[in-house]
């Protein structure tokens, strides 16, 4: 029987997996929940991989397909920036409903909570009356935001944070150039999951990049003076071109990403200042929200150093 390969963690739900796939009584929708990065779309399409492959190999052309998001009866959707409307949802069912030559049609859907009220409706009569080779495996790192409906209607699987000691021991095994502090660093720095860690080392430009904010948000922290805060504010704004624009765009959005990691730690460490730094929170949520907005991206950054 094929089993799951290279995934981090979670040994008690790809046994289940498993388990429910050697009994022959697999689910038609299945629902993985749990925090953003942790694993949760990589053990999908191991999953579709499995079942489309009987050997789970990586070496055949169904599995080498469905590492490329080519395979025709293995549909992901991962645009994870754009909300799933009722059209989409038409798309799909279309989709469905054609017949295949593979061993399942499958349909992973990445934060399924995207989908809007009438897509999840219409979703929702293609879940009380799939096509027999149809599975749906969506995921969810905010569940709230489903329909209960839907909910009901799937075989729940729920994914826990993954150790420090287990992350970092992977880490290390993949890649063996690194040293202990750079790996200790990046943990430290990110929302502590494996595909996050894994996804910045595996690309040098986006780790050098990485490392650049990291830099930067030490010094927005740092009680040190405005001007140097403000010098920052006025590099990641200052834009050339349009790529150096969306460079700095990604740039403003991981030290945000840093400032509110940084800042729940401090919330949950110094019972004595809960207010002021629950305050401070809101602003970099507000800032964050504001800089979605056609706003002046340099006074908003300028105003959240005031409050920092
Ligand atoms: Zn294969």
């Amino acid at each position: 029987m094929a089993e799951f390969k290279n995934i981090i963690g979670h040994s008690k739900q790809l046994s289940k997996l498993s388990t429910t796939i050697k009994s022959g009584t697999l689910p038609q929708t299945f629902l993985f929940i749990g925090q953003k990065h942790i694993g949760k779309t990589t053990i999908a399409k191991e999953l579709a991989n499995i079942l489309q492959c009987n050997n789970n190999c990586k070496n055949c052309s169904i599995c080498t397909q469905i590492e490329k998001n080519g395979h025709s009866d293995t549909y992901i959707y991962d645009n994870i920036e754009e909300s799933f409307k009722i059209d989409d949802i038409k798309k799909l069912q279309e989709k469905e409903s054609q017949t295949s030559n593979s061993n399942y049609k499958i349909f992973i859907i990445k934060n399924a909570e995207r989908m809007t009220t009438p897509a999840a409706n219409s979703f929702l009569k293609t879940l009380e009356e799939p096509n027999e080779k149809t599975i749906f495996i969506l995921t969810s790192s905010k569940p709230e935001k489903l329909l209960k409906t839907i909910i009901s209607r799937t075989s729940v699987i729920k994914f826990q944070n993954i150790k420090k000691s287990e992350i970092l021991k992977t880490v290390k095994k993949r890649f063996p150039e690194k040293t202990e502090t750079d790996i200790n660093n990046l943990f430290k720095y990110t929302n502590k999951t494996p595909g996050e860690i894994i996804s910045l080392l595996k690309d040098v430009n986006k780790e050098d990049k990485f490392s650049k904010n990291i830099e930067r948000f030490k010094i927005i922290i740092k009680n040190t003076t405005f001007s140097k805060k403000f010098k920052i504010i006025e590099e990641l704004t200052k834009n050339k071109t349009d790529d150096e624009k969306a460079e700095h765009k990604a740039d403003i959005k991981t030290i945000l990403t840093l400032l509110t990691t940084h800042f729940r730690e401090k919330l949950k460490k110094e019972p004595q200042n809960v207010k002021k730094n629950t305050n401070t929170l809101l602003k970099i949520t507000q800032t964050g929200i504001l800089l979605k907005q056609n706003v002046n991206t340099k006074i908003t950054l300028e105003n959240l150093m005031l409050e920092i």
